[in-house]
């Protein structure tokens, strides 16, 4: 068993996207081109925002979207502990600065009430502007946006939605990636749509920063790609990997997001009765479960239990062992609360991310659910 097996969703789409690669090797066009904009365009639709721009990766595609608030030294942005690394990386990568801000246990995303206090916190300082919030969808749930949109709105921050894990969520029918000013996602190979190497999409209704974007992501291209009037990067997504994202999109629309949910819901009932706290989806949401995370109870050792599984033949993950706060790269270049992060402190020593796919067989996951019984009861 694998803990992500991409094979089988190429074996299932095999004749049409190698169709869609021998057209983009047919057409000559390796840059940019039809497939791109069709993408963009695709994608737009479907998360119900005007704008989508592709670009390198997901990082990037953070990035991009503080450059075109024109966020850097000096600037104050939040972003949640418990997360991947990027998110707060990109912070610093623009000259600004991260403030670390604790996560709700149950969620495993930005707490509202914290990053309320955070705020605060940062205007009484006045050593930092407070700019922005990376909130991220961590695991496939979208963040607590109704919440956290008002914390922005009393505090004057611009929300960026990191929907790197979130894409094909919702809240209210509301589709993830449209709950930012700007938000973004990756198309990383694992990610709920991945393509096959780097890709990301900036998304926005705002009209000026997309052309911005747009701008940032080609060297900072005036009126053409010769005429540069800013310093930007080289972040665009390769037309092949365009082409490839089309036919998985479709797949992925029409019942990769509900098949994936039907392995949720086989986990909850195949775990309800271990001591396993499981991820829980609030009233309202959907989440397109990147991650099917579990947190081991107090006295199980979730090393241990990690060991033991594997011995049998069961893979699993630990997203993430470290808080941001921890990070070496962030030592003495972050803010962090007075009281610390206790939530993901802890979230880092118990979580234990099980494997999960729209395509994980019926068996493994029972073999799973079976396996992590057993290994808790004898250890
Ligand atoms: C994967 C990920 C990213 C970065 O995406 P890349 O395409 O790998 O650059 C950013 N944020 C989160 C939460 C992620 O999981």
């Amino acid at each position: 068993m694998q803990f992500r097996d991409l094979s089988v969703q190429y074996e299932r789409l095999k004749p049409e996207i190698d169709r869609a690669i021998a057209g983009v090797l047919e057409s000559g066009r390796f840059i940019g081109g039809p497939e791109v904009s069709a993408l963009e365009t695709e994608l737009a639709d479907y998360v119900g925002v005007k704008h989508c721009i592709t670009c390198g990766n997901g990082t990037d595609a953070l990035q991009l979207a503080l450059m075109a608030w024109g966020v850097g030294s000096g600037d104050a942005v939040f972003v949640p502990d418990f997360t991947f690394f990027s998110s707060g990386e990109v912070v610093s990568a623009v000259g600004a600065t991260p403030v670390f801000v604790d996560v709700d246990e149950h969620t495993f995303n930005i707490d509202p009430a914290k990053l309320e206090q955070a705020a605060s916190y940062v205007e009484r300082e006045r050593q930092l502007t407070p700019k922005a919030v990376v909130a991220v969808d961590l695991f496939g749930l979208p963040a607590d946006y109704p919440s956290i949109r008002k914390v922005c709105d009393e505090h004057n921050l611009l929300l960026l939605e990191d929907g790197a894990q979130g894409f094909g969520g919702s809240i209210e029918g509301k589709m993830a990636c449209s709950f930012g000013d700007i938000s973004t996602t990756s198309f990383f190979p694992a990610k709920p749509l991945g393509c096959y190497g780097d890709g990301g999409a900036v998304f926005t209704d705002n009209d000026e920063w997309a052309e911005l974007i747009r701008s940032y992501a080609v060297h900072g291209k005036g009126t053409m790609k010769y005429d540069n009037v800013r310093v930007g990067m080289n972040s665009r997504l390769d037309s092949l990997q365009a082409a490839i994202l089309r036919v998985k999109f479709k797949a992925f629309r029409e019942y990769e997001v509900a098949d994936v949910n039907a392995r949720a819901a086989l986990y909850g009932s195949a775990l309800e009765n271990t001591s396993l706290v499981l991820p829980r989806v609030p009233d309202g949401y959907t989440s397109s479960w990147a991650q099917y995370t579990v947190r081991v109870p107090g006295g199980v050792d979730r090393d241990a239990l990690q060991a033991m599984l594997k011995t049998q033949g069961v893979p699993t993950m630990v997203y993430y062992p470290k808080p941001m706060h921890e990070q070496l790269a962030f030592k003495d270049r972050c803010v962090i609360p007075q009281e610390g992060c206790p939530v993901t402190e802890r979230l880092c020593r118990t979580v234990l991310s099980l494997p999960m796919g729209p395509l994980l067989l019926e068996g493994d996951q029972l073999l799973v659910a079976a396996t992590v019984c057993s290994c808790l009861e004898n250890g």
